[in-house]
């Protein structure tokens, strides 16, 4: 079918199934109240209204992979906080972690007895050797910048087009007509940012080649597959590449595993052996409660140690928080790792996305589109492009809104929530086969639908 009247059809869909919505939901209707509720756009954070559903859906409860309305809909996730709670929401060690955290202390501002037990089992599953705790990846991402661009004594930074990393102004930018410059929606914002970042497309060796040749790039930070602009993956040697050119630059590689630790267990950089001097990962790593982890090699470690000791006084090193490394980030940290994240966990996880991947395909084809479904591990995203794409500007030209607002209303319509702005499907060790053929049964109705072989 022609792009133009699927986007005409996905247009009359969705018409119709923001009405089913909307009947089902009085109650959450009800409470999307800015003036009532005292918040900003009448919600606690405003990308709640992003979600293409006419208000947003209030969650009574979540719990495993299962959502219930303030209306009583129950609702199978699949976006799961957008990897905030990949394990599931609430995996039973987590919630006995909190539990017992709360009768010990939340948070003091000095180690507390998890500690080294939690510096030890971040060397084992991510290899590198020395680590600290953020709250968000946002922040470890800004930590880490820093102290590349401390220990190289370079101010540059280069990222990928499409990227997001998260509230750290230096990423926000966008290469546009082959200029770095900084985000349309960002706000507040007075640096120009092509100042300081460059902005290549993801894939582009020559690019890359280009971009280190002054050696005055202090770190590249990568995902080590794009999932922000559709999901783009490496093309085969271009992680060797960087590697390779990073060192020659004297660049470090800062590597952003928080989606991509959907791959394995220890994420992306362990199950495909990348040399990153610094590893960034946050959301699910402790269970969905906010705690970010960020880790380095020896090398930096030893720079950094000297670099502390030339600074006279203490504090304001611009890395870490006042609620970094509390002992309720430590026990809930503690617990995923020792009994969430696991090889058995992301063995079913894996199964799942097995027949997920298998099941949309087949689906795809018997609708006669022309999509492919990326994936890394238990992280899938359907591209709406008959090939894999290889950077921004191509995932950008094969992305629709509008089909993909049908795609997720009717969804949600038949039991199943995707993740807003992607049409992404997160699989988590909590989900069962039978959900995961439900789940697949659903795309397969929602495509019949969209062609109009079905009412
Ligand atoms: N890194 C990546 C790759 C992300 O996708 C995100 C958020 N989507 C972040 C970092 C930032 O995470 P947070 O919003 O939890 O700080």
């Amino acid at each position: 079918m022609e792009r133009a009247n699927l986007e005409a059809r996905a247009r009359a869909l969705i018409e119709a199934e923001a009405e089913v919505f909307r009947a089902r939901r009085p109650r959450c209707a009800a409470a999307h109240d800015e003036e009532a509720s005292g918040f900003f756009d009448g919600v606690p954070q405003h990308w709640m209204l992003d979600w293409p559903t006419p208000f947003p859906l209030v969650v009574d409860q979540a719990s495993g992979v299962e959502l219930v309305d303030l209306d009583g809909n129950r609702i199978v996730d699949v976006c799961l906080g957008d990897t905030g709670a990949m394990f599931g929401h609430g995996p039973a060690p987590v919630l006995e972690a909190l539990k017992n955290a709360g009768m010990r202390g939340l948070t003091t501002m000095l180690p507390s007895s998890d500690a080294q037990v939690v510096g030890r089992l971040l060397v084992e599953c991510f290899g590198l050797p020395r680590w600290q705790l953020g709250a968000t990846a946002s922040d470890a991402n800004r930590f880490a910048i820093r102290v590349a661009r401390a220990v190289t004594g370079r101010a540059k930074l280069l990222v990928f087009d499409g990227c997001y990393h998260g509230a750290v102004d230096d990423t926000l930018v966008d290469l546009v007509d082959g200029k770095t410059i900084s985000r349309r929606n960002l706000l507040g914002q007075v640096r120009d940012l092509g100042e300081l970042t460059v902005s290549i497309p993801f894939n582009d060796e020559a690019a890359l080649a280009d971009a280190l040749a002054a050696n005055d790039i202090a770190c590249v930070l990568a995902e080590p597959v794009m999932t922000n602009c559709g999901m783009i993956p490496p093309a085969p040697g271009f992680h060797d590449t960087l590697r390779h050119l990073t060192r020659e630059a004297g660049t470090l590689l800062l590597i952003d595993e928080t989606h991509t630790i959907s791959t394995g267990l220890g994420g992306y950089t362990k199950v495909h052996s990348l040399e990153p001097d610094l590893i960034v990962m946050g959301k699910p790593i402790g269970g969905g409660v906010p705690v970010s982890v960020w880790g380095m090699t020896q090398a930096i470690s030893d720079k950094l140690h000297v670099i502390r000791r030339e600074q006279s006084g203490h504090g304001h090193s611009g890395i870490g928080t006042t609620l970094s490394g509390s002992a309720l980030q430590l026990a809930c940290l503690r617990a995923c790792l020792e009994h969430v994240m696991t090889e058995e966990a992301y063995a079913k996880m894996q199964a799942n996305a097995d027949r997920i991947e298998a099941g949309f395909k087949a689906a795809i084809a018997g609708a006669g589109l022309d999509w492919t479904v990326s994936r890394v591990g238990a992280r899938l995203e359907v591209v709406f492009s008959a090939l894999p794409v290889k950077n921004a500007a191509e995932a950008r030209a094969a992305a629709s809104d509008t089909i993909e607002a049908a795609l997720h209303l009717s969804m949600l319509n038949l039991g199943y929530l995707l993740t807003p702005f992607h049409n992404m499907v997160l699989v988590s060790p909590a989900l069962s086969e039978k959900q995961a053929g439900g789940l697949v049964n659903a795309f397969s109705t929602v495509l019949e639908r969209l062609i109009e072989r079905r009412a």
